[in-house]
């Protein structure tokens, strides 16, 4: 289903729509605030966008910098060109070490991989150990949003959820109850588990070391109660050197949540005495963005997820509408490069107002590159004939001012006298779920030639 049918399905709940719209506009309220107390914020955005920006200019280098260091540290790396190599890469790693049981912390290229099922049918049990993760892990979903990836269940699924595969108490959604019991559960899982799996968000060219931010301690506990710590990431995680994390982490959790800081930035750089660490670099379509002149800004991204939280289409349409790993605006521009026919619907579920640019922290020009992809798309995915035939009349009349005003004065007549079923009708997408404003008589151009007259 394309996403507009998606969005609709989800909008049938409209308490559920509402409450969504509200929790994301609260966190994107909170970022604000937080990022408004920082003074220099323009230009800690500035700076971070010109690292990145060096980055993707340099990145061979800094990738070859990256793994050279990373090795003198003792890690092991692997270069995955796919999510399928990626995949077999961590498997056999797990098979090397005889590992049957792995708790994963969120990692959105694991996602994109889709390693957990690549690896449960192999035998392998992965526990997600994120909160959030594990919560649509248990739900047998993916994650709607990369940063809440539970944001579209309320407390009370969660409830019923964990009384299915938990074996807790009814408590009406209490938070703190069910909090509670996901740590004891998941308690089970770390001491148990013989290999840790960790997302990266920053990868450090000069010192070969990796960072995790996690508010839960998630997945330091994991790498560290485990024998094996295999950490996946994707090629553009890189930046130059470590005083560059400063600006990084600065504006990392202030634009994802509000908070100050994420409350463990954990730094990994060697394996600890009698383990193993590997770091598993993946290309995955990478190279193919990083070609595309217009569109190699979106590498930039560090998964903060602002730009769905203040996306007015994201927060009322929900993240599996996009049927995408990376959903919202950001993804809206990644996936198209992945599989165009596919996702040729995304650029369009914008209202192209700017405001996912305009969080940022990276200053990634969102906007701007969902309006290239539109061009793209309409040159080279096939568009319906409806569509094209309108849009084909529609360039015409707009080019043409005598056929402009015939046409506005032909609608304005049709929109006041057509009787109410004609204008409503399930071919006016607009009057669905509201009434047309009031049509006038005269357009702009008459009403002003009017009034200059009068004058
Ligand atoms: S595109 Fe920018 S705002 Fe969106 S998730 Fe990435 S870094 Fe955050």
């Amino acid at each position: 289903m394309a996403h507009a049918d998606e969005a609709a399905l989800f909008n049938k709940d409209e308490s559920k729509v509402d409450w969504h719209d509200k929790a994301l506009w609260f966190v994107r309220q909170k970022r604000d605030k937080s990022a408004h107390k920082v003074k220099g914020w323009e230009t800690l955005r500035d700076l971070a966008s010109a690292i990145k920006a060096n980055v993707m200019s340099n990145l061979d280098n800094y990738l070859v910098q990256f793994e050279e260091n990373a090795q003198k540290n003792g890690v092991t790396v692997h270069w995955a060109a796919d999510a399928e190599e990626h995949n077999k890469i961590v498997h056999s790693i797990l098979q090397q070490t005889n590992v049957k049981k792995v708790v994963k912390s969120k990692s959105m290229l694991t996602e994109e991989c889709h390693l957990n099922p690549y690896l449960e049918a192999n035998g392998i049990e992965v526990v997600d150990t994120d909160l959030g993760e594990r919560i649509v892990q248990l739900a047998k979903e993916v994650p709607s949003h990369i940063v809440l990836p539970a944001i579209h269940k309320t407390k009370e699924e969660v409830d019923v959820l964990f009384q299915k595969h938990l074996g807790t108490k009814p408590s009406n959604g209490d938070p703190q109850y069910l909090t509670n019991e996901a740590r004891k559960h998941l308690r089970d899982k770390f001491l148990k588990a013989d290999a840790a799996i960790t997302g990266v968000n920053f990868a450090v060219a000069d010192t070969g070391g990796i960072v995790v931010c996690t508010n839960e301690g998630n997945a330091d506990m994991g790498a560290h109660l485990a024998k094996v710590h295999i950490a996946c990431m994707g090629m553009e995680k890189l930046i130059p050197q470590e005083k560059h994390l400063g600006i990084f982490l600065r504006l990392l959790a202030r634009s994802a949540t509000g908070q100050p800081i994420t409350t463990y930035s954990s730094h990994f750089n060697k394996p600890a005495p009698g383990t193993e660490m590997h770091i598993v670099i993946v290309d995955n379509g990478r190279t193919e963005q990083l070609n595309r002149e217009d569109f190699r800004a979106s590498l930039h991204c560090i998964r903060c997820g602002a730009c769905m939280n203040t996306c007015p289409i994201y927060r009322r349409s929900g993240g599996h509408s996009y049927k995408a790993t990376i959903p919202g605006p950001i993804g809206s521009i990644l996936s198209p490069g992945k599989d165009l026919t596919k996702h040729s619907d995304l650029p369009f579920a914008s209202t192209l107002c700017g405001s996912c640019s305009d969080v940022c922290p990276v200053k990634i020009n969102i906007h701007e590159q969902l309006y290239k992809w539109r061009q793209v798309i309409v040159k080279d995915v096939p568009q319906p004939v409806v569509k094209k035939t309108v849009l084909k009349i529609a360039g015409r009349v707009l080019a043409n001012s005598k056929m402009y005003g015939f046409a506005g004065k032909s609608a304005r007549f049709i929109l006041k006298h057509a009787p109410r079923f004609v204008t409503y009708s399930k071919f006016n997408a607009w009057g669905e779920a509201r009434d047309l404003p009031e049509v006038k008589d005269d357009n702009f151009d008459t009403w002003y030639k009017k009034r200059q007259k009068h004058e």
